[in-house]
């Protein structure tokens, strides 16, 4: 049974979608004025993690994340640049997707700017003013937290005592200084700005999320993520712009991923204590080894980044590459050997239960040991039956299809190791083996390797 930590509920809760086998959720996605770090993808990782294992429970998944192009910092290094928002972020926008797929992130069903979605934070803006829970001030429209008695539902906090009329113009603030929020912000010289019946302007940050989950997930969905970082003021006010405009309940569960820290302070660009994903791989560390890293703790603790730490986890990683290699090359034993196949059974219900319990990790990494260590065992005792081996290697690609250890594109054989592959083959044709030798036809085309039988009995290849 799949449960998840609700940060609305503080409560384990099992999770029980809103229509039976589709899974709408949505991801805060990066603010694009610069690179981002390997903290962020530490939420950005989980996030996938989340979407994979999902499919693997048997849902569809419905992913919506957003690109916020438009904010305060945004803005001043447009200026800077002297490009206008759009061309700024671009760039930036281009970079982040490249690091996502060199980390073999899935892309989201829907990616969205928030600049293309200004009608409908006009439209939620308008809602509020209708209902009574906004109200414009010098040009700008806030929200007015004393109008929503649930207002602290999220962060678990008691606003009530706050300085009616109180404002806050900037996004990000500390709890000690909520107060009625902006959702529209005057036009500004040097400031790009939408008209609006209100007044021209430009959306808050905290808007454009609720108006692009809403656009595209619906008025009430399942899930809702980001960094813990986001919970307050970010989250708790989504809830309340979206729940005050609709009446209706916002998001089902909400999941939070703890922070990727150096030492005792959380990785941020604005502490100078981060790492860039390009740097990591600039100094070599292979993009598998990182996003194992990421995922090697599970995503309600906090993870300590070290280099030591990165490079013990490469270590791991090319252990269990190697034994992925040798496993699908393993000629099979004929002996059959029940307990073996009870125990590859039992890794792959270990790992199953490991993330069905809040997406545990680390136990799910254990039982992937288990099936390491269980099957290197019969390898080399000549215990590993065909069945045996099937039965591993599924289990191995169910586990690789949530965390993604293998990078299928860098497994490219030597030419050396066709070669080697072809000589079997030919020993196994002429000793009339012929699944062995159909086995490795198939080996080869995996990894891009075509082959032609000549008519002298011998074999031509080609890389596809
Ligand atoms: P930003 O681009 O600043 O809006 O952040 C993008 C995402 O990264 C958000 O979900 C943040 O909560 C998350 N984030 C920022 N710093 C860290 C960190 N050190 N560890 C984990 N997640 C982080
Ligand atoms: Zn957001």
């Amino acid at each position: 049974m799949l449960k998840f930590h609700n940060t609305l509920t503080g409560q384990v809760e099992k999770f029980v979608p809103l229509t039976d086998k589709v899974v709408r959720f949505y991801a805060c996605g990066p603010t694009v004025h610069n690179f981002a770090h390997i903290g962020n993808f530490r939420t950005f990782t989980f996030v996938d993690l989340l979407r994979r294992y999902l499919k693997y429970r048997g849902y569809q998944v419905e992913h919506v994340m957003n690109l916020t192009d438009i904010e305060d910092k945004i803005i001043r290094k447009a200026n800077e640049a002297g490009q206008d928002i759009r061309t700024f972020t671009e760039t930036y926008i281009r970079y982040f997707l490249e690091d996502m797929e060199t980390l073999d992130l899935e892309q989201p069903e829907k990616l969205v700017r928030a600049t293309d979605h200004i009608p409908e934070m006009i439209g939620l803006v308008q809602q509020l003013l209708d209902n009574g829970l906004a109200y414009e001030s010098d040009g700008s429209v806030y929200f007015k937290i004393s109008r929503f008695p649930a207002y602290g539902c999220l962060s678990h906090m008691n606003f009530a005592g706050n300085l009616a009329g109180a404002r806050v113009d900037v996004d990000e603030y500390e709890k000690a200084d909520a107060r009625d929020f902006v959702l529209w912000k005057g036009s500004r010289e040097n400031e790009p700005s939408w008209e609006a019946g209100f007044g021209a302007g430009r959306p808050g940050w905290h808007l454009e999320c609720s108006a692009m989950a809403m656009k595209y997930l619906g008025e009430t969905f399942d899930i809702h993520c980001g960094g813990v970082d986001l919970i307050f003021p970010h989250h708790e006010n989504e809830i309340a712009q979206s729940e005050g405009a609709t009446g209706k309940p916002f998001v089902k569960y909400w999941l939070h991923a703890e922070h990727l820290m150096v030492d005792k302070d959380k990785m941020a660009k604005s502490l100078g204590n981060f790492h860039t994903l390009r740097d990591l791989v600039s100094q070599g560390f292979k993009p598998r080894a990182i996003r194992y890293l990421l995922l090697s703790v599970p995503y309600r603790k906090q993870l300590n980044f070290t280099i030591e730490g990165l490079q013990g986890i490469e270590r791991r990683l090319e252990r269990l590459t190697d034994f992925s290699k040798r496993l699908r090359e393993a000629v099979p034993a004929a002996a059959p050997d029940a307990e073996l196949l009870a125990d590859i059974a039992k890794a792959q219900a270990d790992f199953e239960t490991a993330l069905d319990d809040d997406l545990n990790t680390a136990e799910a990494m254990a039982a992937v040991s288990f099936l390491e260590n269980t099957v290197n065992r019969a390898m080399a005792e000549s215990r590993l039956t065909e069945t045996a081996k099937a039965a591993a290697i599924a289990v191995l690609d169910k586990m690789d299809s949530v965390f993604a250890f293998f990078d299928k594109k860098s497994e490219e054989l030597l030419d050396e190791e066709v070669q080697a592959l072809l000589d079997e083959r030919l020993a196994a044709r002429k000793a009339r083996n012929f699944a062995r030798s159909d086995e490795i036809r198939a080996l080869l085309a995996e990894r891009g390797i075509i082959l032609e039988d000549t008519r002298d009995g011998g074999s031509r290849w080609r890389r596809k």
